[in-house]
């Protein structure tokens, strides 16, 4: 790559007041909230990627803020209030995200996300119901709704599972179009007026005399006046002692499917997988726990060990008197650490982060966006 021209520093690299490191939500929604509150200000991302690659392009769209086995193991590890408060954190960050985009944009469905529990399970199906009313009424003043998860074993005659006893559902979650969502935040973001750059990828982030300067994987040296690293997964190469992992998720959706007999966001194995209709089709994905060492990468592929896992899955327990063909198959990237609470701070004077989102970054990264971008 050569060197920038006179010409170059003097327009499309001059006189940047915000930098954004990362074009995923969070990155998106730091630029429109820093362009909403300062119109004039010229802000500005760099992606590496000629697309946002990283996990906001490639989720499965699940509109949750908390499945009940997922929160009641949360709450071995953390205090009562630290959970709740991520619990609305992530419904907060879904409003915002609604409200931002509108739901027509999203294709948000509001289908509810269900967890289904194996014989082999019923124990910790019924610490679920037991501890259920405390739930429902902690979540109660978070969701307006007294009775946000439900037993409703009734609907598994319906949706033709094998080897599923019992179903919780929670009524207040939904699923969106993870596609449109980006779509919907760039066009946001550029009709703001932010300048994305494409194919740019930030090296390192170096304190200048008075603000930060970028270098970039080419060796081009950026002034600008304040920055917000929000590369989530990818952190680690930029800033080596944050505290986060990056973990790969590997996904696969099906052929179109006549008569599929569920739709919704269905949480299976305590949340190891995860699987939904996308119109007529079953998105699957999830057994990161199958290889945890060997997915803590942020290298995407597809493993044969896990992929086997998908299928079987899919033959076996969600589609087993249905024949399907995988049509598709991805990973993506997200940020996982010791705690579950997103790590959202300034480093120094002019630069800041926003990462670690762990599995619930569609619900929370509109939230983290503008918690970075308010840093400033
Ligand atoms: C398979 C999968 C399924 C998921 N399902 C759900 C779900 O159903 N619901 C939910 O709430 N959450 C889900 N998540 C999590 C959610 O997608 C993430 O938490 C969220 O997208 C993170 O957003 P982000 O903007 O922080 O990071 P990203 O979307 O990863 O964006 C980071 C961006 O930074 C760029 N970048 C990295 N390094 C550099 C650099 N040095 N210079 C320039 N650019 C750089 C990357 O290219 C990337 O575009 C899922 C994640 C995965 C992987």
């Amino acid at each position: 790559m050569p060197n920038l021209s006179f010409w170059e520093k003097e327009t499309f690299f001059k006189d940047i007041d915000y930098a954004i490191v990362g074009s995923g939500i969070v990155g998106l929604n730091a630029a429109i909230t820093l362009k909403e509150k300062y119109p004039r200000r010229k802000v500005v991302i760099f992606e590496r990627g000629i697309l946002p690659i990283g996990a906001s392009t490639r989720n499965a769209g699940f509109a949750c803020f908390g499945s009940l086995t997922e929160l009641i193991d949360d709450l071995t590890q953390q205090s009562e209030v630290e959970v709740l408060s991520l619990v609305e954190k992530r419904w907060r960050g879904l409003e915002k995200l609604r409200e931002r985009c509108g739901d027509k944009a999203l294709d948000y469905k509001p289908f509810g996300g269900m967890e289904i529990f194996r014989e082999e399970e019923k124990a910790i199906h019924q610490d679920c119901v037991e501890k259920m009313p405390w739930f429902n009424d902690r979540i109660q003043k978070i969701t307006n709704n007294p009775e946000t998860y439900l037993k409703a074993d009734n609907r598994l005659s319906q949706y033709r599972f094998s080897g599923v006893k019992n179903l919780i559902l929670n009524q207040e979650e939904g699923q969106i179009h993870t596609g449109r969502m980006m779509q919907r935040l760039l066009q946001i973001a550029q009709d703001l007026g932010v300048l994305i750059f494409n194919g740019i990828e930030i090296k390192e982030v170096l304190e200048g005399q008075n603000s930060p300067l970028l270098i970039t994987e080419n060796n081009w040296e950026i002034p600008v006046g304040k920055v917000l690293i929000a590369v989530n997964g990818f952190a680690k190469k930029l800033l080596p002692d944050v505290q986060l992992v990056p973990a790969r998720n590997q996904v696969i959706i099906t052929n179109p499917i006549e008569n599929l007999p569920f739709s919704g966001c269905f949480h299976y194995d305590c949340g190891y997988f995860y699987f939904r209709n996308v119109g007529k089709r079953v998105l699957l994905g999830g057994g990161r726990n199958l290889s945890k060492i060997a997915e803590e990468t942020t290298t995407f592929g597809e493993t044969e060990l896990i992929q086997k896992a998908l299928q079987k899955l899919l033959k076996e327990v969600i589609l087993p008197s249905t024949p399907f063909e995988i049509e598709q198959k991805w990973s993506g990237i997200l940020g996982v650490g010791d705690s579950k609470n997103p790590i959202i701070k300034k480093i120094s004077d002019n630069v800041a982060v926003s990462v670690r989102l762990g599995g619930m970054g569609v619900a929370m990264g509109s939230l983290i966006g503008e918690e970075g971008a308010n840093l400033f």
